[in-house]
């Protein structure tokens, strides 16, 4: 790997962050909001706009930015943790069908207000490829399409690709086939951060770094600097949550470890394809993604890194030279003709899984305190959908969004250690052998479908 920057690319290729002071003394406002990840910041931002007049603080214990939402994979995508099978249970199939079509407006809705508020976040709608890699992945892609369909999905949602055709968008090595939904764009995901911050600023929220929340309470914020009272208090800490008292079984943090190449030439670029900077990723359990970046490099990252015992979450933790040598590897194997490219850069972060899997967001009348998260892999347009429901439901608005069914669902509490810890390890040790023996064998791993619960 050589001597790859332990800055992750993004931090390199963003413009500066602006500099914010931290919270001196009690502070009155109408909503208080912990985090400023996308989560918040969308919730600021959608407040902001729906009433000028509302008095809004943002708490976060680094800067903005700092999170998932400045280190994440950058796909803006349509998918959400949650099957529709498992959001139909929840509520019915209509509901979950909204919930779904809620996501795929989302992208637009993303791309809209980059371009109402000017932020360049290299935002490239081009799709996502899921190769087919061996016949149980095939499989896989096949059943994909079949359940979009019964769903009511069709081709202009999901498609599946021949071997021809999937080599034509991404050339990769041994691919069977593929599926292409146009549901997902690449984004620059610390440029979408670090603009949304400027925005919300200039539309009069009050944003403070390096204020770390120590509690939350019914219409209060308590910080080594200063109590933060209000009518309404929004968690958006997804990952961190478990260091808030009472929040330790909520949300389980899970490693995702990222690298990037250095620039690639047009000729590679020629070779490889990727010429709508579609997102990619392949059929496999324990997952991976990749984009094109603005400035030709592939970002590549994926799961595998420990879960670490009593869900700690420590800075070293974002590097694991095994996880990004591995992640190299299963890159090269892709596209053997980067065998030759160096890795610049490598990162990591956390991002927060919910024991059944799926993303809530909801207020609760009595308490005043709101939330939203558990979003898995899945939160750069989630958390957008997040910020426009936290408005109506702070507003009192009774629109389409505050019936959607992950509305006021209450995820159940992850287990005690040392439970957690080794169920969570050993799913994710799991998938990693059920693709080892998809590839030796051509044939679905079995033992994949005992854990996939846990692991997603
Ligand atoms: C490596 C990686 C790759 C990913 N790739 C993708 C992807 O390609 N597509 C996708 O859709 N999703 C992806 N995700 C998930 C996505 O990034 C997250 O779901 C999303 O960013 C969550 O946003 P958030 O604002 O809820 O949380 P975060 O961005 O984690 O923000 C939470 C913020 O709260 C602050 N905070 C926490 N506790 C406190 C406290 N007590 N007081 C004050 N502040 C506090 C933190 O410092 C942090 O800034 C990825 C995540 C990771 C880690």
């Amino acid at each position: 790997m050589g001597r790859a920057l332990n800055r992750s690319l993004w931090e390199e290729t963003a413009p500066p962050a602006s500099p914010r002071a931290s919270l001196d003394g009690d502070l009155d406002v109408d909503v208080a909001i912990v985090g400023a990840g996308f989560t918040g910041l969308w919730t600021a931002y959608y407040l902001a706009r729906a009433d000028p007049g509302l008095r809004i603080a943002v708490c976060e214990a680094e800067v903005a930015g700092f999170g998932a939402s400045g280190r994440n994979g950058g796909w803006c995508s349509a998918l959400f943790p949650a099957s529709s099978s498992s959001l139909a249970a929840l509520s019915d199939r209509t509901a979950a069908m909204a919930q779904h079509r809620a996501m795929r407006e989302s992208l637009d809705e993303v791309d809209r207000v980059l371009g109402e508020e000017s932020i360049d976040a290299q935002f490239a709608h081009g799709g996502t490829i899921s190769l087919a890699r061996n016949p149980a992945q095939l499989a896989r892609a096949r059943a994909e399409v079949d359940a979009a369909r019964s769903w009511g999905r069709g081709e202009d949602e999901i498609r599946l690709l021949d071997a021809g055709a999937a080599r034509e968008v991404l050339a990769g090595a041994s691919v069977h086939g593929a599926t292409y939904t146009p549901d997902c764009a690449a984004v620059h995901p610390l440029r979408l951060a670090r603009g949304l911050a400027d925005t919300v600023v200039r539309l009069g929220v009050r944003l403070f770094e390096h204020t770390p929340v120590l509690a939350i309470g019914p219409g209060r914020l308590v910080t080594p600097s200063g109590v933060v009272r209000a009518d309404t208090v929004v968690r958006a800490t997804e990952g961190y949550t478990v260091s808030l008292p009472g929040e330790q079984r909520r949300l389980v943090p899970i490693y995702s470890l990222v690298i990037a190449t250095e620039p690639l030439g047009p000729d590679l670029w020629e070779r490889i394809g990727l010429r709508r900077r579609e997102t990619f990723t392949d059929y496999r359990h324990l997952i991976v993604y990749g984009q094109r970046t603005a400035d030709d490099r592939i970002v590549f990252g994926g799961r595998g890194a420990p879960y670490h015992f009593g869900s700690r979450i420590r800075p070293g933790y974002d590097r694991d030279e095994r996880v990004f040598g591995r992640l190299r590897e299963a890159l090269v194997d892709l596209l053997p003709v980067l065998s030759r490219t160096s890795i610049s850069h490598s990162w990591g972060g956390c991002l927060g899984v919910p024991r059944d899997w799926c993303a809530s967001v909801g207020l609760d009348r009595g308490t005043g305190i709101a939330w939203a998260g558990g979003y898995v892999g899945d939160g750069v347009s989630t958390t957008n959908l997040a910020g426009r429901t936290l408005r109506d439901l702070v507003l009192e608005r009774d629109t389409e969004l505050v019936r959607l069914p992950w509305v006021d669902h209450q995820s159940p509490r992850w287990e005690p250690e040392p439970l957690r810890w080794l169920g969570v390890n050993a799913g994710l040790r799991t998938m990693a052998a059920a693709d080892v023996e998809e590839r030796l064998t051509g044939r679905p791993s079995r033992i994949a479908g005992l854990v996939s619960p846990l692991v997603g």
